[in-house]
């Protein structure tokens, strides 16, 4: 009889390490992302059941935050500086352990060059340093409350003149710099609208900018629209999806009214597009007079 006990003991304890290995495999599968493949310049959502504090796509490490779901969720940007190529995306506890890795693919993406003609007065226009700092100051803040939800709507209707992700030159001249945002084609006065809930962060007269409001709505998302001839909102207030925060106008380095608007997910630029179904003008590349 105690020999068959200690079989029983030994089979009992063999049990519990194979449900500790199945479990732990179990575990792997419970964090997702989606798209599993993607362009450059777009934003990759983070699922996990388990308590997951980051996420880590090579030096990018992002917040994941717990939902009233009971999920754990996270937005991951995939800049458009980024190389193409197979990645993991590691799920990290708050101690660091590692509770998942999840292969995303980056596609090679092709971005067109476009050139931008700028009158003299115009073209001369820098920002200053405490612009900067706002700028950054800004993109730098993730926000633990999450005031946004699926889906933002568009900020005004008209169709896109000009895309994410264009390599932008200046009167010829290569700046080195691509399009951090997307251009609407909108007649000056066209009230804007957030494109979700939020806080009001910046409202602001800027050098290059014109005037901008910056949204900051929670957890990771935040949205940027500028050269606006008129600000309708106080920077501290909190903001519905649709309000009326400002109207189109060509203020800053802009040839002609349009709005530009630009969406940071953990302080990256993406495209706008990914987020919002907006339609291209198509005819856009002989009037590229909008910046
Ligand atoms: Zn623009």
């Amino acid at each position: 009889m105690k020999s068959q006990n200690r079989i029983h003991r030994a089979l009992y304890v063999l049990a519990g390490l194979l449900a500790t290995v199945v479990t732990s495999t179990a575990s792997a599968q419970e964090c997702t992302v989606k798209p599993g493949s993607i362009p450059l310049g777009q934003t990759v959502r983070l699922r996990c059941e388990v308590p997951a504090a980051t996420a880590r796509l090579n030096s990018r490490t992002v917040r994941l935050f717990k939902q009233e779901t009971g999920d754990w969720l996270g937005l991951m940007p995939v800049a458009v500086a980024d190389v193409p190529g197979d990645y993991p995306i590691e799920f990290l506890a708050e101690d660091g352990t590692v509770l998942a890795s999840v292969n995303l693919t980056i596609r090679k993406t092709v971005f067109p060059s476009q050139n931008v003609v700028l009158a003299p007065q115009i073209g001369a226009l820098h920002s200053t340093p405490e612009e900067m700092q706002t700028l950054t100051s800004f993109r730098d803040s993730i926000s633990d409350v999450k005031y946004w939800e699926d889906s933002l709507v568009a900020p005004v209707r008209g169709c896109v003149i000009s895309p994410f992700g264009v390599k932008r030159l200046h009167n010829g001249k290569p700046t080195g710099d691509f399009h951090a945002g997307i251009d609407q084609r909108a007649p000056a006065g066209t009230p804007i609208r957030a494109v979700a809930a939020g806080v009001v962060k910046i409202v602001q007269p800027f050098n290059v900018l014109g005037g901008t409001v910056a949204i900051d709505h929670g957890q990771g998302l935040e949205t940027m629209y500028l050269h606006m001839s008129k600000l309708n909102v106080e920077a501290g207030a909190r903001v519905n999806r649709d309000d009326v925060i400002g109207y189109v106008g060509a203020t800053g380095r802009a040839n002609g009214p349009h709005l530009h608007w630009v969406v940071y997910v953990n302080g990256v630029p993406v495209n706008p597009q990914q987020w919002v179904g907006l339609k291209s003008c198509g005819t856009a590349k002989k009037k590229s007079k909008e910046n």
